[in-house]
């Protein structure tokens, strides 16, 4: 296996086949880690860059069988933050040293182009120095073209899966693959940063599909990819499903960052979740983005996607500091600017 993940890291591309055997093989894990680990170094040394992320809807008109605020979950406890309380969010991360903020949300109908355009306007006037992202689903072109103009820098959308059979497989019919793709394409015409991604471990998947999620992403050339085990929520068609692995997903996280050296790459809550050591796994494997949480303490537990997410108080001085002092001890800092991706070389 050393002879492919040293063409990928020469190459930055495999085929189809190579992918497979790479991704089913698992094999020079150490090895992998240590070249990914490099190759993110030459680009972001050891610095691990915070976002401060704001959840701030679980109302959500989509359906979709893995996520636990989907529609059809009757026990969900739904909320939505006021303008206001977005912003006092915004306040208080800017206090704590943030310069980088993630809206995410369910597909909520409240946020219509118009107040989402206000809401972006008066973030980026109040945080002229912040870069802010959105990650709140499909939307239209004209819609993303808005949120753009309004001063929006980012969009994370998971594209889930890159295979279409698959997409449908963890989607309701109502819910299609090109669209999804579409809005992907959209976003990177527009100039917004991008982020696609897609769970480790979701039902039905397979090696092979996780190699045309890398081909995917070799051709869509993202500036981030959120990539995280699939973890069920109990309210879900797929309560019964197993979770996704650690190891395979940091295995595939150590892959993207040979893929695309510069790509920003979160170790992300879900990692933490199923593995208290998990987001540290995920940073020696070539990660080096966290996203701890800035939403009000009374919500969190409500923006339940899976079961048992972390819903710590991240967002404190004190827990900022903790966080700081675990990556200190594996020998990277936490770097609080805007994060923006460095050239690629
Ligand atoms: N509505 C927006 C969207 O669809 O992009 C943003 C919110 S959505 C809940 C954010 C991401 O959470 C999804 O893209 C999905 O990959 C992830 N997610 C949802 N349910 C999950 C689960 N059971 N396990 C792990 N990740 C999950």
């Amino acid at each position: 296996m050393r002879r492919l993940i040293d063409r990928l890291e020469q190459k930055r591309s495999l085929s189809k086949e190579e992918w497979i055997a790479l991704i089913e093989g698992m094999q020079d894990a150490s090895y992998l880690f240590e070249r990914a680990r490099t190759a993110a170094q030459k680009y972001y040394g050891n610095a691990v860059y915070v976002r401060g992320l704001i959840e701030v809807s679980n109302y959500c008109k989509n359906n979709c069988y893995y996520c636990g605020i989907r529609r059809g979950n009757c026990e969900a406890v739904r909320y939505r933050l006021s303008e206001e309380e977005i912003l006092n969010c915004c306040r208080q991360g800017y206090a704590l040293g943030f310069r980088t903020f993630v809206l995410q949300g369910g597909e909520d109908a409240y946020f219509t182009d118009d107040r989402l355009a206000d809401l972006v306007a008066a973030i980026k006037t109040s945080y002229p120095d912040c870069a802010l992202t959105l990650s709140l689903g499909e939307r239209s072109k004209d819609s993303y073209q808005r949120l753009f103009d309004a001063g929006a820098d980012r969009y994370l959308l998971r594209h889930e899966t890159a295979d279409g059979d698959h997409y449908q497989r963890l989607h309701p019919a109502e819910m299609s693959y090109q669209g999804r793709m579409e809005c992907l394409w959209n976003l990177k015409e527009i100039g917004f940063q991008v982020g696609c991604g897609f769970m480790v471990g979701s039902p039905g998947q397979t090696a092979e599909h996780l190699a045309e999620d890398m081909l995917f992403i070799a051709k869509l050339q993202p500036q981030m990819v959120g990539v995280g085990p699939f973890v069920p929520h109990h309210g879900t068609p797929f309560a019964k499903e197993s979770k996704g692995s650690v190891d395979r997903t940091i295995y595939l996280l150590a892959l993207l960052r040979l893929l695309k050296p510069n790509l920003l790459l979160p170790a992300t809550t879900a990692l933490g979740t199923v593995d208290a050591a998990g987001r540290e796994k995920g940073i020696l494997a070539g990660a080096n983005v966290v996203m701890p949480n800035l939403s009000p303490v009374g919500v969190r537990k409500k923006y339940e996607l899976y079961d048992n997410k972390i819903c710590t108080g991240d967002e404190t001085a004190e827990a900022l500091n903790s966080l700081a002092r675990r990556f200190l001890h594996i020998g990277y800092r936490l770097e609080m600017g805007r994060g923006d991706p460095v050239e690629e070389t």
